[in-house]
């Protein structure tokens, strides 16, 4: 995203990736109604839509058998009041082919970022590497935008703050099983937490495990976690035929952590290589894309008046810090007071008191339709460009 916005705004910009493709399957799917209120106002919306994609307006979870909409997004003031569900891909693909048609965007592919150039204290490139070997780029600023596991962020030695989180997610696919019509998106059972993502001809499958168990979930078999599967999905055992190899089970391990500073002379993180984001809630590429949006109103005039001093650099994270934060704080207290507790329950569950207000006052569902579809402190594109897109 923010490499579009620098290349429509004239500026040159290389954004590299490491592997191929963008055919990165563990960072889920949800584009939230802030980002394409983001899309609006670049005038992508249209064709964005045009998209094979889902969308939810009812978040619903079910837990011991009850069922409960917990957030409702039709009640949101929002151009597009859903998430829309579409594979990370697709988004990907979409964005870099709409950055492509300005001249000064390059982006390679399979080329990845290894460590920062530094000279006299300040980072002026990066070192990478591709099928044909180590090469140096040079450039005026680096963005690190490289996710959880940062080589800009370790390489510039950027102090990182980690939040305990005391879950891992195992990620796989099920298949639909002849049944069509569902809808619903968290399963808590006896101990287990299940989100389904609907990808049309699957469901994407994240399963909420204690830190550690994985092995002790292998040592039942796979015929047991395939049975657990099915019976908490609500699912006909055949949908979990896919299941057929551990190989097909991936354990993701979930980070929360924030770096102390998110600049240095030269350099700037932002998403997940500034601020790790926890599954939970499902709003990690909401804030990716938003830091982006502030990160180019920053960036284009000070391009453009060519300041790019660390004092205009740190001004990003004096803007998003806090809601990076707040977010942050909210998923720790969710996973330590509601799921950690939830998943240590070896009995049958009782749906807790608070989800009951849910269904009890329908018009509390705006609150967490907002947290999660609008996000804290969602940005909008302040750019003039020069090129106009016509709005669809
Ligand atoms: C299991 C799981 C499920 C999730 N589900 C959701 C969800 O449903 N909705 C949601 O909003 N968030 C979800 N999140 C969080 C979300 O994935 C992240 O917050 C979001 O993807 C961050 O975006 P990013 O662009 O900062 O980083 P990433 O999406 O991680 O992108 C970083 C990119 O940089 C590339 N890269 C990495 N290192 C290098 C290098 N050295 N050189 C070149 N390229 C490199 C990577 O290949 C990748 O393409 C989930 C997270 C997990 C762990």
């Amino acid at each position: 995203m923010l490499g579009y916005l620098l290349a429509r705004a004239g500026i040159d910009v290389i954004v590299l990736e490491k592997w191929p493709d963008f055919f990165r399957d563990f960072r889920g799917d949800t584009i939230h109604p802030s980002t394409m209120e983001v899309l609006y106002e670049l005038g992508l919306l249209g064709e964005f839509l045009l998209l094979p994609h889902n969308e939810m307006t009812r978040m619903t979870i079910h837990i011991g058998g009850e069922e409960a909409t917990i957030a409702d997004l039709s009640l949101l003031r929002a151009r597009c009041p859903y998430i829309a569900f579409i594979p990370q891909w697709d988004f990907l693909n979409f964005l870099s082919a709409k950055a492509k048609e300005f001249p000064s965007f390059h982006l390679l592919m399979e080329t990845e970022a290894t460590g920062l150039i530094e000279e006299n204290g300040k980072v002026v490139g990066v070192k990478a590497k591709d099928k044909d070997g180590d090469f140096e780029i040079h450039a005026d600023l680096v963005v690190g935008a490289d996710g959880r596991h940062s080589t800009v962020r370790e390489a510039g030695a950027f102090a990182v703050e980690n939040l305990s989180v005391p879950i891992d997610v195992l990620w796989f696919r099920i298949g639909r099983g002849g049944v069509d019509d569902k809808r619903s998106l968290g399963y808590m059972e006896k101990g287990h937490a299940l989100v389904m993502l609907d990808r049309h001809d699957y469901w994407q499958c994240a399963f909420l495990i204690k830190k550690g168990v994985f092995e002790s979930i292998k040592a039942q078999g796979l015929d047991a976690f395939r049975k657990s599967i099915a019976s908490i999905s609500k699912m006909p055992p055949a949908a979990t035929a896919e299941v057929d190899s551990w190989d097909k089970v991936k354990l993701l391990s979930v980070t929360i952590d924030h770096v102390r500073e998110w600049a240095k002379p030269g350099v700037l993180l932002i998403g997940d290589s500034a601020h790790a984001m926890s599954p939970l809630g499902g709003v990690g590429i909401n804030y990716a894309i938003h830091d982006a949006v502030a990160a180019g109103n920053l960036l284009v005039p000070a391009f453009k008046k060519d300041d790019l001093s660390l004092s205009v650099l740190q001004q990003l994270q004096a803007r998003r810090e806090k809601p990076v934060k707040r977010i942050q704080k909210l998923q720790v207290m969710i996973q330590d007071r509601l799921l950690s507790p939830l998943l240590d329950v070896k009995g049958d569950l009782k749906m807790p008191w608070f989800f009951r207000l849910f269904i009890k006052f329908p018009f509390l569902r705006r609150i967490p339709a907002h947290i999660v579809g609008i996000g804290f402190g969602p940005e909008h594109v302040q750019i003039q460009f020069d090129n106009r897109v016509s709005h669809t």
